[in-house]
């Protein structure tokens, strides 16, 4: 699933993935360290092995709880589907830095 699927956008998505991206934001001002660097269309970050799990489980957390606030919106089974698929797919990606 790409960030900029119709139906990313349609179901509000978009504002979720922004949510993940801000929390490495705010750990890269805390740390001052640049841990976006060499990242591609705003999915993933490249930090160093040391740090990147818990920005990663951070951000992932942030977004979860961003999806599930979504899911509360009653935006239909179409978006439902989505939001669902998206909150597992973070939740694995999530779980792979514990
Ligand atoms: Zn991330």
């Amino acid at each position: 699933m790409l960030p900029l699927d119709p139906g990313n956008v349609l179901c509000g998505l978009e504002g979720c993935i922004r949510v993940h991206e801000l929390s490495h934001i705010e750990d890269i001002k805390k740390k001052n360290k640049n841990i976006c660097k060499g990242k591609k269309k705003g999915m993933r970050v490249v930090a160093s092995p040391d740090e990147r799990p818990a920005t990663e489980i951070k951000a992932a957390n942030a977004e979860i709880e961003c999806l599930k606030a979504l899911l509360t919106n009653n935006c239909g089974d179409y978006c439902k589907k989505i939001i669902e698929a998206r909150i597992k797919e973070e939740e694995e990606y999530r779980d792979e830095f514990k």
